[in-house]
């Protein structure tokens, strides 16, 4: 606690992102990158832009990016926002919808960075656990009356889960006058996007991030589909925190990226391939491991602690990630990377069980 700090900035448990190594020999599987490069039609974008008009400012209202989006998913052009990475879209929602009278709701376990943003905005949050198999019990999330909202990631992280759209729309419809809050980070993977519910559900908000199925984690493009009311909501908060979100460069790589669609499935759908195989040989291996619709797997040794198998990996110059928190600390979240890459990993494995 410095005394120069606001109380809000001494009572903050800031987030701890995943280790990026200055030592580029590590074969990367610490945190859900994609190992194929962006399109190279996106690179090419990304250059032009940097050549040409970099002294101007960026349209404040996004408007290309923001049409393309739209265009990409079917939506008229007030059903969509972008901001910088998902995660600035996602702190934005917290303050555009929840209010700090009532509890938010998330499940527990998920993406960490909720607990943090909570806290940021004064909210309430209630943690509804999982049950033994990952699973969330989606009865336990109260109706309308008792909470300001609910957030999860579909599919859920780490746990790789995905649930089916009907189980979704249950909860939309038990909750008509909350924000239910769709977090589709790895969506692209195996899983059904929420977006399709839109028309029919005003309470509804889907986020997406272009960091991962489409491997532009560098230049922090996150997109938010809904009613135009919620649309309007996230304008008002952004408008007065930074009007000048996405920079040129974001921008034009962002829309040359959702035009290539022939690039973008194949390198998700090689990811996908290489994840079925990873995960059959590390069954194999006696590892337990959930159903994964992400572009990482979730897996457990009967026998050996997680810190333990990764400080083994690591050691062998594989860096995976462990996690602290109880319930799942004997499980490991490794990334799916190239074919060699995974071939490395699983050796590495094999010598260190
Ligand atoms: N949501 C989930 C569930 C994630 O795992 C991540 C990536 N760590 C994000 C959102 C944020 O992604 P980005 O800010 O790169 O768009």
């Amino acid at each position: 606690m410095s005394k120069y700090w606001s109380p809000l900035a001494g009572s903050l448990e800031p987030y701890v992102p995943g280790e990026q190594p200055k030592d580029k020999s590590y074969i990367k599987l610490n945190t859900n990158e994609n190992p194929y490069p962006p399109s190279p039609k996106a690179t090419e974008a990304i250059k032009a832009a940097a050549d040409s008009d970099l002294r101007l400012y960026p349209d404040p209202t996004c408007d290309i990016l923001i049409k393309e989006a739209a265009r990409y998913y079917g939506l008229q052009e007030k059903q969509v926002f972008v901001g910088n990475g998902s995660d600035e879209v996602l702190a934005f929602a917290f303050a555009a919808f929840f209010d700090p009278a009532k509890p938010v709701l998330f499940p527990d376990i998920t993406y960490s960075f909720y607990k943090v943003y909570a806290k940021m905005y004064g909210l309430q949050p209630k943690l509804i656990p999982v049950e033994e198999d990952f699973a969330i019990p989606l009865e336990q999330f109260a109706g309308n009356a008792e909470h300001t909202g609910i957030i999860l990631p579909n599919p859920n992280a780490p746990t790789a889960k995905l649930l089916p759209l009907s189980d979704l729309e249950s909860l939309l419809e038990r909750n008509p006058d909350r924000v239910v809050i769709i977090d589709e980070a790895y969506i692209d993977f195996g899983g059904e996007s929420a977006v399709k519910l839109i028309p029919r559900y005003p309470n509804l908000l889907v986020i997406q991030t272009l960091s991962k199925s489409r491997s532009l984690a560098g230049l922090r493009v996150g997109m938010a589909f809904g009613s135009e009311e919620l649309i309007e909501g996230l304008d008002r908060i952004k408008n007065s925190f930074n009007s000048y979100t996405l920079d040129r460069l974001a921008l034009y790589g962002a829309v040359a990226s959702l035009q290539d669609e022939a690039y973008f499935r194949e390198t998700t759908g090689k990811v996908m391939e290489t994840r079925e195989r990873v995960a059959g040989r590390v069954a194999e291996m006696g590892f337990k491991l959930t159903d994964s619709k992400a572009n990482f797997l979730f897996i457990s040794h009967p026998a050996i602690a997680a810190k333990e198998l990764f400080l083994r990996l690591r050691e062998k110059g594989v860096l995976v990630r462990y996690f602290a928190s109880p319930r799942i600390d004997q499980y490991l979240r490794v990334s799916i990377g190239t074919d060699e890459e995974m071939d490395a990993f699983l050796a590495a494995l094999e010598e260190s069980v």
